[in-house]
């Protein structure tokens, strides 16, 4: 329900993939109130969230579209009719002398259900293109890869977020959700208070860390590695669920053969973690309770700090591995799962624009699964392109010798947040046509031809899909200021200048009916999810593939996505980061986030309730003690990619040979390595080799 005047408009944060619901009440100097009710945060918001309408009536908000003068670099306002006009007559032209893909689309995990689906259907439908993918292959592909080829199915979390604080063991992998995600954190303090025990996995003493009974602290990107310690000792030990194993699983046989050589001093030497503590953690997982003697419950969630590297899938289906081992994955109150990140993170992988989606969670080779989807946009199967190139590879494929000439990007601000940033930016750069629809002057924007100022989060209605799988609607609260149109408003108008008879709806409901029809019969199936019934229900979590079904919030209980319902081990070993330390680049490099800021900071950089700290490097005291540094100095951080100075930050929570630089400025992702993961094509933002120094 939407709410009385006084109780204001129940909606959602326009963060991270905890999706908290508020209620914003007032209009033009509008505030966020809790919503108690919402059974995710139950009325608990970060900093981030109760500051979240900062930017209505901010003067940073863009109100017109502009064009860039390539020759001055000055922006001039120009009406929407002349600035679609330029747009869409400069990609006709770079199709007409390129083909179809000579166009591309780059899209966000922050867009909503309707609008990731309409960016995936005008790509395919009006522009042709194959070339079309999102930042949120930068977030949790390896994850949704991992989770797919292990249970035929990627959902972040496979059951509803509050069931960790009933499980007996939580392991933390690679997630700082007390600063990523406040309102998760008192799911831990339950877990404990109720005698259960939680293991974080971190290089670095993280605020998450100090919640936890059991604190790992290994080299950056050896997480793999401690996973195959771990599982080598409960094979040892005996603590497989063999029963569970034969019943519902294949492959154990290869994997427990491949973990053999991986014993706990082979682990130290490889991860750092000392050997007694690796012994200590599998004792832990493969525990008994009390006088029952039951198997504990053990939940495994995985973040990036373990997913974003050149192994990160891998490294994903190691700890699932683990978890299957232990008899866990459909288990009440146990299993694996991952922390996505984004806001629409979930949402946003399954409706089509990852470049080898179809909307539903399809894959656009599979023929059945085209020959739906053209049904729906009414056009001929054979007329969809194939697979395109993952973010990445799109990105620096721009302006290149048949790469594509043209490029619109919604919800995303690549210059900050593609990793070896300097060579995205010169790929921008080399373009015939960058169109960036944003509600600020991005970094990305910054640098356009063409920016459209668009809606923002409480200007509109749409859907999102939670970390859980939950699907929400986030309600408009706020009147829009004028000048804006929706990102849907704005394809809708590029598709009729294209001369393009598919229909582009611009009622988000409309376009949510259409793709719950497209995904229908998918394996993200939304066919029964209304807006109705999410207004009233607080969330339908899918598949629910009926009006009268009920949702599915925990998956797996009797059989998995698979052809022939088991689960699959999968046979993973330790390769380490692709750069690691050496004589010229000594230390380890590694990115992440800080509490009040979200992603690019392209919002939260200008909301005045944030603390806008700037940059810095955190790095242990002994470290800066060896370069002759200080807490506050200002220190030169290099890599083979490039370099930046920032403040140091000097504290005893980090390994003496780890080094960590937010990402939210400018800075981090021109360090970062481009190396791809083979599988989920997620670049290595979490591990590099550095050298610290003086400016
Ligand atoms: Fe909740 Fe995330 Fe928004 Fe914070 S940023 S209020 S944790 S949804």
């Amino acid at each position: 329900m939407s709410g009385t005047r006084a109780e204001g408009t129940r909606t959602h944060c326009p963060y991270c993939s905890l999706q908290c619901g508020m209620r914003v009440v007032g209009h033009r100097t509008p505030e966020v109130k809790a919503w108690a009710e919402f059974p995710v945060n139950a009325g608990a918001l970060c900093r981030k969230g109760w500051s979240a309408t900062g930017l209505v009536g901010s003067r940073e908000r863009l109100t017109t579209p502009l064009l860039r003068d390539r020759g001055t670099g000055e922006f001039t306002p120009v009406s929407w009719d002349e600035a679609l006009d330029v747009v869409a007559a400069g990609l006709a032209r770079a199709q007409r002398a390129g083909g179809a893909d000579a166009v591309a689309v780059f899209g966000g995990g922050g867009l909503t259900n309707e609008k990731a689906y309409a960016l995936g259907k005008f790509a395919r439908t009006v522009l042709r293109t194959s070339q079309i993918d999102y930042n949120g292959r930068w977030c949790m592909s390896s994850a949704a890869s991992a989770g797919s080829r292990a249970f035929g199915i990627d959902r972040g979390l496979p059951f509803p977020l509050a069931d960790v604080e009933q499980t007996d063991v939580l392991v933390l992998v690679g997630s700082n959700l007390a600063e990523t995600m406040p309102p998760a954190a008192r799911h831990l303090d339950r877990l404990r208070e109720r005698g259960g025990r939680v293991v974080v996995v971190d290089p670095r003493r993280t605020a998450t860390a100090e919640r936890a009974d059991v604190f790992v602290q290994p080299v950056p990107g050896t997480d793999l590695a401690l996973a195959l310690g771990v599982l080598h000792l409960l094979v040892a030990g005996g603590h497989v669920d063999e029963e569970y194993v034969a019943a519902r699983t294949t492959g154990f046989a290869e994997v427990r053969d491949s973990v053999s050589a991986w014993w706990p001093e082979r682990v130290e030497r490889v991860t750092g973690v000392p050997a007694g503590q690796v012994r200590e953690l599998a004792a832990l997982l493969g525990s008994r309770q009390g006088s029952t003697g039951e198997r504990a419950a053990v939940t495994v969630l995985t973040a990036r700090g373990a997913e974003q590297h050149s192994t990160g899938s891998d490294t994903v289906l190691a700890w699932i591995n683990v978890a299957l081992a232990l008899g866990q994955c459909g288990r009440p109150y146990g299993g694996y799962g991952c922390l996505t990140g984004q806001g629409n993170g979930q949402g946003g992988r399954e409706h089509g624009q990852k470049a080898d989606q179809l909307p539903g969670y399809r894959s656009i080779e599979d023929p059945a699964a085209r020959a739906h989807v053209a049904g729906v946009w009414g056009v001929e199967p054979g007329s969809l392109p194939g697979k395109g190139r993952s973010a990445y590879e799109l990105l620096t494929a721009l302006g290149t010798e048949g790469g594509p000439r043209a490029l619109l990007v919604h919800g995303s601000n690549p210059v900050l947040s593609a990793p070896h940033a300097t060579r995205v930016v010169e790929r921008l750069e080399a373009l015939d046509l960058l169109v960036v629809c944003d509600l600020v002057l991005s970094e990305t924007a910054a640098i356009a031809d063409v920016v459209l100022p668009v809606t923002q989060w409480a200007e509109e209605s749409g859907t999102m899909t939670n970390l859980e799988g939950r699907v929400l609607l986030r309600q408009r609260a706020l009147t829009p200021p004028a000048g804006v149109r929706t990102d849907l408003e704005v394809l809708a108008g590029l598709a009729q200048r294209l001369g393009s008879t598919v229909a582009m709806p611009t009622d988000p409901e409309a376009v949510f009916t259409e793709l719950r029809a497209a995904s229908a019969g998918g394996p993200a199936d939304y066919a029964g999810i209304t807006w109705e019934r999410i207004r009233e229900e607080q969330g339908v979590f899918w598949p629910c593939p009926e009006v009268d079904h009920p949702g599915t919030p925990r998956m797996f209980t009797r059989s998995f996505a698979h052809p022939d319902g088991r689960a699959r081990f999968h046979v993973v070993d330790h390769r380490g980061p692709a750069e690691v330390p050496d004589a010229d680049f000594p230390v380890h490099l590694t990115t992440g986030r800080v509490l009040a800021q979200y992603q690019s900071g392209a919002q939260t950089r200008r909301i005045r309730e944030l603390p806008d700290t700037g940059p810095f490097v955190e790095m242990h005291p002994l470290l800066a003690m060896r370069l002759g540094t200080a807490d506050g100095e200002q220190v030169r951080v290099e890599t083979r990619r490039g370099s930046m100075v920032a403040p140091a930050r000097v504290t005893g929570t980090i390994r003496p040979d780890t080094v960590f630089v937010p990402f939210h400025w400018a800075g981090a992702n021109r360090l970062t390595n481009d190396a791809l993961d083979p599988a989920s094509r997620m670049p290595e933002f979490k591990a590099c080799a550095a050298r610290v120094g003086l400016p």
